[in-house]
C-alpha cells in the first residue's frame, strides 16, 4: 500500500464570512515534494498552518502518517512533533530574539526530552551551512539568509516525516534565494523527508517538486506530477500564471507575452458563483458564470483539473495562445 506523509481531505477553514480554504484535497507520499502554489490571498499559507495544527480546520480531515490530527488538542498532538515541522516565511519574526541560536535549534529536542542536545544542534548546524559557534550568537546578530538556515535547522532536527516550508525564500534577498532553495533541495534528497513547498512562484519549484497543486481562491483547479504541469498545463490560471514566469534564456524571455489576468483576487468573502476564476478567465464561456466546474483525471500520474472548457483527454484552450488574452 502506498505511504502518505500527509492526506488533505476536502479541507475548509473559514474565518467568519471568509472562505480562506474552501474543500482542498491534496496528498503528499513520502519522501515527495508538493508545491502549493498560487497568489498571495489564495488560501495557500492556511492550508499550510491547519496541516502544522496552528489552526484548526473548520471542516475536512488531516492525516500525518495515517493518523487523524484534525481536531487533536494541544496535549494530544504532541506524539505527532515527529511528523511535521514548518518553516515560515520571515525568520525574523518566527525566531525568538531572547534565545541563543543554539536554545532555539535545540529547543524541538528538549519537548521530546531527547539527550546530547548540545552536539545534535553542532550537527543540525553545519547541515544547514552555519559553524557550530553560531549556537552562541542571537539571531539578530545574523543576516536574512543565515536566519532562514537557522530555521530550516530547527525545523529537521527532529527529523520529521513532514516538512511544511511556507514561502521560505520570498522575504530574502534575491542575492540569497537561490542558495536557500538549493539548501532545501539538498537536504531533502539528503535526508528523505516528504515537503509541501508553498510559494506564489511557480518557476521556484520547478526543479524541486515531484507534483504541483495549483490554488486558486481557496480551492485547488489544477494539481499533478510536475512534468505534466509544466509540459502541458491545462488550467486557464495555470496558464496565465507560467506565461508570467521568468525564464532564464534571455531570447525566450523577450518573445513571451505574459497574459494579463486584468483585476485583483476577488474577495473570500463573497467569492464569484460558478467557476470561481470566472472573473478573469481570457476564455470564460455563459456556462463557467453559473456552474461550478468539477475537478477530473484527465493524463496520467492523477493529472486533475477543475474547467469546463478541458475535455477529458486534456485537450482545450491554451490562454498563451488565444487572441487577446495578451496585451
Ligand atoms: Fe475559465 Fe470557465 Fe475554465 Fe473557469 S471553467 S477556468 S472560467 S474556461
Amino acid at each position: 500500500m502506498e505511504q502518505f506523509a500527509l492526506e488533505v481531505e476536502d479541507l475548509v477553514m473559514h474565518f467568519g464570512p471568509v472562505r480562506a480554504v474552501d474543500g482542498v484535497t491534496l496528498r503528499v507520499r513520502q519522501g515527495s515534494v508538493v508545491a502549493l502554489v498560487g497568489e498571495s490571498g489564495s488560501g495557500k499559507s492556511t492550508v499550510g498552518r491547519c496541516i502544522v495544527r496552528l489552526l484548526e480546520p473548520t471542516g475536512g480531515t488531516i492525516r500525518l502518517a495515517d493518523a487523524d490530527v484534525t481536531h487533536l488538542n494541544r496535549r494530544q498532538l504532541r506524539p505527532h512533533r515527529r511528523d511535521v515541522s514548518i518553516v515560515f516565511q520571515d525568520p525574523a519574526g518566527s525566531l525568538d530574539p531572547r534565545l541563543s541560536v543554539g536554545d532555539i535549534v535545540g529547543e524541538p529536542l528538549r519537548l521530546m526530552r531527547r539527550k546530547d542536545i548540545p552536539a545534535k544542534v553542532s550537527e543540525a548546524l553545519r547541515r544547514v551551512g552555519l559553524r557550530p559557534e553560531v549556537a552562541n550568537r542571537s539571531p539578530h546578530e545574523l543576516s536574512g539568509g543565515q536566519r532562514q538556515r537557522v530555521s530550516i535547522a530547527r525545523a529537521l532536527i527532529s527529523e520529521p516525516r513532514l516538512l511544511v516550508a511556507d514561502e521560505p525564500t520570498s522575504a530574502l534577498d534575491v542575492s540569497v534565494q537561490a542558495a536557500v532553495l538549493n539548501l532545501l533541495a539538498d537536504l531533502q534528497r539528503d535526508l528523505g523527508f516528504a515537503c509541501l513547498f508553498i510559494t506564489h512562484d511557480l518557476s521556484a519549484v520547478e526543479y524541486l517538486a515531484d507534483e504541483v497543486a495549483v490554488m486558486y481562491l481557496g480551492q485547488l483547479v489544477e494539481q499533478g506530477p510536475r512534468a505534466r504541469i509544466f509540459g502541458v498545463p491545462a488550467h486557464p490560471y495555470t496558464q496565465a500564471l507560467l506565461s508570467a514566469a521568468p525564464v532564464p534564456d534571455p531570447a525566450e524571455q523577450r518573445a513571451r507575452k505574459p497574459v494579463l489576468l486584468g483585476d485583483d483576487l476577488p474577495s473570500a468573502i463573497d467569492p464569484p458563483s460558478g467557476c470561481r476564476f470566472h472573473t478573469r478567465c481570457p476564455v470564460a464561456v455563459d456556462k463557467c458564470r453559473t456552474v461550478v466546474p468539477e475537478s477530473r483525471v484527465i493524463g496520467e500520474g492523477g493529472h486533475q483539473v477543475a474547467c469546463h472548457l478541458v475535455s477529458d483527454d486534456g485537450t482545450g484552450p491554451d490562454v498563451r495562445t488565444v487572441e487577446g488574452a495578451t496585451p
